[in-house]
């Protein structure tokens, strides 16, 4: 070390210029407002229960690698073809995270291909779309509403809001109104007037698995390219804890920061075949839609990281977490049956469950409010059958988070019992509370929320956290 703080290889005779001084300084000493905001937010992890079912908490391998120095590097094109030189290393580190992407689904590399660097889950549909039809062409995808997500073709009577719906012609299936379950029959009916060029399954807020047989039937009387977004299931899918949709899909699209636990990125994975027949195609029109279509120069930390992920979802150990996931959610769904609630579709096959707040007359707005009062994290939803995507009926709660932090059933047992007195609270203060900002005042107020706060902060901070040593953490952060 030299006495700016630079490193020094023992070797380095030159001084450091006056504008690179700042350059091997840590963050909390460079820019300690940024430090502070990060230490909050690390804390706030370790505090809180983490129920979005989005969400997880990756390991330090993945961090280290997220925040490694390849981040400095420009690789456009793919490894042994690129645009720029110095990318002996890069290239063996994407060819790793590929070979690791195929093996952690248990894909043989003739029948399947993957590609690694989408930016995130929407740039890697978005580009999976530009790769299989023509602007203008249909698509078809559950509704938001639904459960669906966004970039399966979301638009509103007033707004094509997804690029999704912009570039591309979209007609939403649905769910049962009466069952909360994919209504098979009514897609079927629709894909035969509609006619898509594309159907998309998967979603953000569906507890339920997918029938590819069936879908793959459907796409096929229309000549409709399969496409699986497993982003929200593709940890559960690589434990062989859910229908596998590799073996009737044509592309297979995931986030790697869901259940798959791993740094925020997309994949996308494709059919292979010998020249001339069916699918032969697919690999490079999907390579050259992420580059040059899409993006330009790939992450290459992120796809470092996602890498180290993947040697996770590689490991035995990795069923165990995923079968975990899945009890603990089926516990808690049981827990809140118990205490009278509504769960849509009445439980769960996957990593949530959405709760139905509509027979209370509780909105799902309140109920998230509430809950960050009292360190409980989860998000509104709207529910199958809500008159309006402003006001959800319910929320969505899953498990993939507090799985890593080694919860099990008991445990979700009493995330269930914090829940109940979140609600019942709920209820109680919105008597004299009916608009969303009268009832955070009265949340604010509430000496029981606050006593609830404070049980909800001594259990979650008895479990341990991945990633990092929450003791580690500046004390002033803690006592806040
Ligand atoms: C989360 C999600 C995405 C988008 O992923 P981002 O990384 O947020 O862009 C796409 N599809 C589904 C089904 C998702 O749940």
């Amino acid at each position: 070390m030299s006495t700016n703080g630079h490193v020094s290889n023992g070797k380095a005779t030159k001084a450091v210029d006056p504008w690179n001084t700042r350059l091997n300084t840590s963050l909390k000493e460079d820019d300690p407002e940024i430090y502070e905001l990060v230490q909050k937010e690390m804390y706030r992890q370790y505090s809180c229960l983490e129920l979005i079912a989005s969400e997880n908490f990756t390991s330090r391998a993945v961090m280290e690698a997220n925040g490694s120095a390849l981040t400095n590097k420009y690789s456009e094109g793919l490894p042994g073809a690129r645009y720029y030189g110095g990318n002996e290393f890069i290239d063996q580190v994407e060819e790793v995270c590929r070979a690791r992407a195929l093996q952690a689904f248990g894909l043989d590399s003739s029948k399947w291909g993957v590609n690694v660097q989408s930016y995130s889950g929407s740039t890697a549909n978005f580009s999976a779309y530009t790769a299989l039809i023509q602007p203008h062409d249909r698509l078809m995808g559950l509704d938001l509403s639904c459960g669906g997500h966004l970039t399966h073709g979301f638009y509103t009577p007033k707004k094509k809001v997804s690029s999704s719906a912009i570039y591309f012609e979209s007609f939403p299936y649905k769910v049962d109104m009466k069952t909360g379950l994919l209504d098979y029959d009514k897609l079927e009916e629709n894909a035969r007037v509609f006619r898509p060029k594309l159907l998309i399954c998967g979603a953000s807020a569906y507890p339920r698995d997918w029938d590819y047989a069936r879908l793959r039937k459907i796409a096929d009387e229309s000549g409709a390219y399969l496409l699986m977004d497993m982003a929200h299931i593709s940890g559960l899918v690589a434990a062989q804890e859910q229908n596998n949709p590799f073996d009737y899909c044509d592309v297979v699209t995931t986030t790697t920061h869901k259940t798959l636990r791993g740094p925020r990125a997309g994949l996308i994975f494709f059919r292979r075949a010998p020249k001339g027949e069916k699918h032969s195609d697919l690999e490079d029109r999907i390579n050259q839609a992420v580059f040059p279509g899409n993006q330009g120069g790939p992450h290459n930390n992120t796809i470092a990281a996602v890498a180290v992920s993947l040697r996770q979802v590689a490991d035995p150990s990795w069923r165990e977490y995923a079968k975990q996931v899945r009890a603990n959610v089926r516990a808690l769904a049981e827990n809140l049956k118990k205490h009278g609630y509504k769960i849509v579709t009445d439980g769960s096959e996957n990593h949530l469950i959405l709760l139905d707040l509509r027979p209370l007359n509780l909105t799902g707005s309140k109920m998230e409010k509430i809950c960050d009062f009292a360190n409980i994290t989860l998000n509104k939803n709207t529910v199958h059958g809500d008159q309006s995507a402003l006001t959800p009926g319910g929320v969505r709660i899953g498990a993939p988070a507090l799985t890593s932090r080694s919860f099990k059933e008991a445990d979700f047992e009493q995330v269930g019992e914090f829940l109940h007195r979140a609600v019942q609270l709920a209820l109680e203060l919105q008597k004299n509370a009916k608009l969303i900002k009268d009832f955070v005042v009265a949340c604010e107020k509430s000496q029981e929320l606050a006593q609830l706060r404070k049980e909800v902060e001594a259990f979650a901070t008895s479990f341990p956290m991945p990633g990092f040593d929450p003791s580690a953490l500046d004390a002033s952060i803690s006592h806040h």
